[in-house]
C-alpha cells in the first residue's frame, strides 16, 4: 500500500508533482481542488456551493470536503494506494482522514511537504495556466506547453483559473498560514512528514521524491 499526502501552499507544485508520482507508481491522483472544479464545470449543486468559497479564496466547509474524500477513497481503485493532493487542509480534516483510514483500512504512510518561498509562489500562481479538459498545470514562463494555449497531454484548451489572481491569492495564503500550516507540526509529531524543496528543477525534485518512496 502506497498512500501519500502531498502538501504545500498554493502554487507549491502539488498538482505538477502529483501527476508524475501517480503515473510512476500507478496510483490514483485525488485532488479535491480538481474535484471541485469538475463539479463547477458540470454545474452540479456541489459545484455551486464550492465556487462561492473558492472564488473568495476560502476553504470549502469540512462536512462537504470530508464526505467527498471518504467516498472517493472507498472506491476499489484506491485499494493498492492513492495520492492525496490538497487534502487535508486543516487539523479537522487530518483527524477525519485518520479515522477514515482506520475504518476502510487504508492508512496514510507518507506525507510529503513541498517547501517554496512566498515570492516564488506569487510568480507561479500568476503565470499558471490549466488544461480545461484534464486539469494539467502549465506556466507561461517555466512550463510552457509545446503549442501555445494547448495541453500537451490531451490537446485541451488552457485557461487561467478564476482564483489565480493577486487578490484571491492573498486570502488563499492567509487561509494556508492559518489553517493548513499547522499540519506540518501535526504530521511531524506523527513522524511521517518529509520536507522537499519545491523550488528545484522538476526532475531533481522527482528523484528526491522517488528516493523517499524507495522500497515500495
Ligand atoms: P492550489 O493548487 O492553488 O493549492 P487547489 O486546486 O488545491 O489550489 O484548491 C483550490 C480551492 O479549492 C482552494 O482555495 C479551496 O477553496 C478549495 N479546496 C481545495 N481543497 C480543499 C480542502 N481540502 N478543503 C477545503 N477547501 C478546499
Ligand atoms: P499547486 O497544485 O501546489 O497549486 P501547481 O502544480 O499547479 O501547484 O504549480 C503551480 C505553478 O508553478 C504551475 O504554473 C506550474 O507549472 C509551476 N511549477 C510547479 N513546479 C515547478 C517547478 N519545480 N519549477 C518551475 N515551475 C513550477
Ligand atoms: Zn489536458
Amino acid at each position: 500500500m502506497l498512500s501519500i499526502i502531498l502538501m504545500g501552499p498554493p502554487g507549491a507544485g502539488k498538482g505538477t508533482n502529483a501527476k508524475r508520482i501517480a503515473s510512476e507508481y500507478k496510483i490514483p491522483h485525488i485532488s479535491t481542488g480538481d474535484m471541485f472544479r469538475e463539479a463547477i464545470k458540470n454545474k452540479t449543486p456541489l459545484g455551486e456551493l464550492a465556487s462561492s468559497y473558492i472564488n473568495q479564496g476560502l476553504l470549502v466547509p469540512d462536512e462537504v470536503t470530508i464526505g467527498l474524500v471518504k467516498e472517493r477513497l472507498s472506491k476499489a481503485d484506491c485499494d493498492k494506494g492513492f495520492l492525496l493532493d490538497g487534502f487535508p487542509r486543516n487539523i479537522a480534516q487530518a483527524e477525519a482522514l485518520s479515522k477514515i483510514g482506520e475504518e476502510i483500512k487504508k492508512p496514510i504512510n507518507y506525507v510529503i511537504n513541498l517547501v517554496v518561498d512566498e515570492t516564488i509562489l506569487i510568480d507561479r500562481i500568476s503565470g499558471r495556466r490549466v488544461c480545461k479538459t484534464c486539469g494539467a498545470p502549465y506556466h507561461i514562463k517555466t512550463m510552457k506547453p509545446s503549442k501555445e494555449g494547448i495541453c500537451d497531454l490531451c490537446g485541451g484548451e488552457l485557461y487561467q483559473r478564476k482564483d489565480d489572481n493577486e487578490e484571491t491569492l492573498k486570502s488563499r495564503l492567509h487561509e494556508y498560514h492559518l489553517q493548513t500550516e499547522p499540519l506540518i507540526e501535526y504530521y511531524k509529531s506523527l513522524n511521517v512528514l518529509r520536507d522537499v524543496n519545491g523550488s528545484q528543477d522538476l526532475d531533481v525534485l522527482f528523484n528526491e521524491i522517488k528516493e523517499i518512496l524507495k522500497g515500495e
